[in-house]
C-alpha cells in the first residue's frame, strides 16, 4: 500500500498507520528504499539547502519525527502520527532475522557497542559489519567495497544532517535491494 502524502514547506511526510510494519516489509523483500525520520530542524534545514531538499522529496518514506513536525499533522489532519526514527528503527531491529544489518557512523566503539545492544536483545540479528563514521576518503572507498559485497538488507547511517541524507542518496545504488535509514544520534543512545 503507497503511503499517503501531506506536504510541509515543499516537503513530503508519508502518512502510514504503521510504519515499522512498511519497514520490515521493505527489508523483508529487499525493494531499495532511503527512509528520512524528518523533524522541525531538517524542515528549516531543507530551505536552506537545496540538496538536502531533493533528497527528502526522493526519498521513498519520509516520517514524521519530534514533536514540530507531529504538532504540525495534528493541525493539518485529523490523526495523530506519531513515529520517532529511534522508536521506528528499534522496532524494525527487534524483530529481524535472516536478513543482515549493517551500522555506519558514530564514533569510534559506538557502533560496535550499539551492535553489542542489539545482539543481545536480539539474538537472531545478523551484523553484516559496523564502521565508525570519522572515515577519510580511503577509508571510505572501503566502506563503499565491504556494502557492495555484503548488500545488507537494513543499513543505518549515522552521520549528522545533513551529510547522511546526502550521502545514503549518493550511494545507496551500490545496494539497490536494501533499506538505508539515516539515524542521527541513535547509536550513541544504544551504545548506552
Ligand atoms: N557523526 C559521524 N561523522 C561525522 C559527524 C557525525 O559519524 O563526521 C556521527 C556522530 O558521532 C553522531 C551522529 O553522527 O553519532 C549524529 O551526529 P549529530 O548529533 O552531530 O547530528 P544530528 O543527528 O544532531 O544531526
Amino acid at each position: 500500500i503507497p503511503p499517503s502524502v501531506l506536504t510541509i514547506q515543499g516537503l513530503p511526510i508519508h502518512l502510514l498507520a504503521d510504519y515499522a510494519q512498511w519497514l520490515r516489509e521493505r527489508v523483508e523483500q529487499g525493494q531499495g528504499t532511503q527512509v528520512v525520520t524528518l523533524n522541525a530542524e531538517m524542515v528549516m534545514q531543507a530551505a536552506q539547502n537545496p540538496s538536502l531538499k531533493a533528497v527528502i522529496q526522493q526519498a521513498e518514506l519520509v516520517v514524521p519525527d519530534g514533536v514540530g513536525v507531529t504538532w504540525y499533522l495534528k493541525l493539518r489532519r485529523r490523526g495523530t502520527y506519531h513515529a520517532p526514527g529511534i522508536d521506528l528503527v528499534s522496532q524494525v531491529l527487534a524483530h529481524l532475522q535472516g536478513k543482515a544489518v549493517f551500522f555506519l557512523g558514530g564514533a569510534p566503539e559506538v557502533g560496535e557497542r550499539a551492535a553489542q545492544y542489539w545482539r543481545q536483545r536480539n539474538p537472531n540479528l545478523v551484523m553484516a559489519g559496523v564502521r565508525h563514521g570519522y572515515f577519510s576518503p580511503a577509508e571510505e572507498a572501503e566502506i563503499v567495497a565491504q556494502l557492495q559485497r555484503q548488500q545488507p538488507r537494513l543499513i543505518l547511517v549515522a552521520l549528522g544532517v545533513p551529510r547522511q541524507e546526502i550521502w545514503i542518496q549518493k550511494h545507496r545504488h551500490i545496494c539497490p535491494q536494501s533499506v538505508w535509514v539515516g539515524v542521527g544520534g541513535s547509536l550513541d543512545i544504544w551504545a548506552g
